[in-house]
């Protein structure tokens, strides 16, 4: 059963904590989510990048996270990162995930629009919800966006925009960046509060890797209810395979299946800590199954 995003994370805003957003790289780091929410009792959205999608296939995408999560209790949402593609945002649309993300962050604004409302259109009129990104969150992620702040806009702007097209959720510049930081981001914890009251649509924050948990408290206070997660699962995911291979390279032992238990270890223990620090852990037993 693939949730709704909205209706996860809509839940989150009324609870005033976030849902975890991971970014799966294959079967390994999907089935670890799945089973670490379950344990957590905690709702999870399953991110997957423009890059991994082309390199899976949506096909198998969809199937995995369909066999991951049939006979649990998870509610778990499939959703689509930074698209800037529409003829694989369609694409995804066709295969009914639960969301995607139009990144028209590198049009003008009157383009972005346009182009956004075109999307929606097409995922609502077969039950798939949108995030909006229109504003560009620096840092490349899985070789999408850039390093400069490219479109700014006001809050109200934004929020206007995001009406205008139809948009379920909205991505603004929060002071975060993709990636690793090299020095401390400057945070907009009043930006988010400045949109949540101009608008019920929920702020999703990207760039999370790396944040203190006191600023991922600050954040959610202010009304954040999304948190992308791509940068952590990547290092804990690579770190965890280089450990258990420099083991094996010692030991003469090469058994593939025994270092994606070790993987899926890591990766469970990474995603229960942001299942307690964002306070999406025990609340999926009170949200409404989509
Ligand atoms: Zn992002």
């Amino acid at each position: 059963m693939r949730a709704s995003t909205l209706e996860l994370v809509r839940n989150a805003q009324d609870h005033g904590y976030a849902v975890p957003a991971f970014n799966i790289v294959d079967e390994v780091s999907l089935r670890a989510l799945i089973e670490a929410a379950e344990a957590a009792d905690s709702p999870v959205i399953i991110q997957v990048s423009l890059k991994t999608a082309r390199s899976i296939g949506v096909e198998l995408v969809g199937a995995m996270f369909d066999s991951a999560v049939r006979g649990t209790s998870v509610k778990a949402a499939l959703h689509l990162d930074h698209c800037p593609d529409l003829a694989w945002i369609n694409k995804v649309i066709d295969a009914r995930w639960s969301s995607v993300l139009f990144d028209a962050s590198d049009r003008d604004f009157d383009r972005a629009v346009a182009e956004t409302a075109q999307v929606v259109r097409a995922a609502h009129a077969v039950g798939v919800e949108v995030e909006t990104e229109i504003e560009n969150i620096v840092g490349v992620e899985d070789g999408v966006g850039s390093d400069v702040l490219v479109h700014s806009y006001s809050p109200e702007s934004l929020v206007q925009a995001a009406e205008d097209c139809g948009a379920d959720l909205l991505a603004p510049q929060l002071g975060t960046a993709h990636g690793e930081y090299s020095g401390r981001p400057s945070l907009l914890p009043g930006r988010v509060r400045e949109i949540r009251a101009l608008t019920d649509k929920p702020v999703v924050l990207h760039g999370g890797t790396g944040l203190t948990q006191a600023e991922f408290r600050l954040l959610i206070a202010a009304g954040v209810s999304k948190i992308n997660i791509s940068t952590d699962l990547k290092r804990t995911y690579m770190r965890a395979a280089h450990k258990f291979l420099i083991d094996a390279a010692e030991r003469d032992e090469w058994d593939p299946p025994s270092m994606f238990r070790s993987v899926s270890g890591a990766v469970r223990a990474m995603a229960t800590h942001y299942f307690d620090l964002f306070g999406s852990a025990g609340q999926a037993s009170g949200s409404t199954r989509a």
